[in-house]
């Protein structure tokens, strides 16, 4: 029954509204009377994305999840993205209206086609890693 931490991205739309929307629907797929935790909001310039776009808010939540199986999870963060209304978009790093990526899952380590954990890119986004250490301290790159 791992602890699981959770960046979420906006950058399209009501940013603030979309952020509240997602962690309200992640405190539903949380275990009931576990610790919830959500870090500081941060207005961040986007890196890697096309031309003129729009700044991002971003933070990261640690929940308790009573599942064990890392794709399972995946197949409901990204349900959510498409009930949040999320369109997909060929284009790499288009604007978004939510991104929920996973960052760790317990102590799983994968290499799936679908899902890599600990989250790869962790250590070269700032706006990641500022606020995942701000909740998980134990959290060392
Ligand atoms: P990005 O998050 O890189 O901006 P997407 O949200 O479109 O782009 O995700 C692209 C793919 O990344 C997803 O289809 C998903 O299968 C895969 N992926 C791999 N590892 C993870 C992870 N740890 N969390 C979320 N998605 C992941
Ligand atoms: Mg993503």
């Amino acid at each position: 029954m791992p602890r699981v931490a959770i960046a979420l991205g906006s950058n399209l739309g009501d940013r603030h509204a979309n952020i509240a929307a997602a962690t309200a629907a992640l405190r539903d797929l949380a275990t009931p009377g576990e610790p919830f935790l959500t870090a500081s909001l941060h207005n961040t310039a986007p890196q890697n994305c096309p031309p003129d776009s729009p700044r991002f808010l971003n933070t990261v939540i640690d929940l308790h999840y009573s599942g064990a199986d890392p794709l399972e999870f995946l197949d409901r963060t990204q349900s959510l993205e498409l009930a949040l209304g999320r369109e997909p978009n060929p284009v790499r790093n288009a604007p978004r209206l939510i991104d929920i990526d996973i960052l760790l899952f317990g102590k799983t380590a994968l290499n799936d086609t679908r899902l890599s954990l600990p989250h790869p890119r962790i250590s070269e986004r700032p706006f990641v890693l500022l606020p995942l250490q701000e909740i998980r301290p134990d959290f060392l790159p």
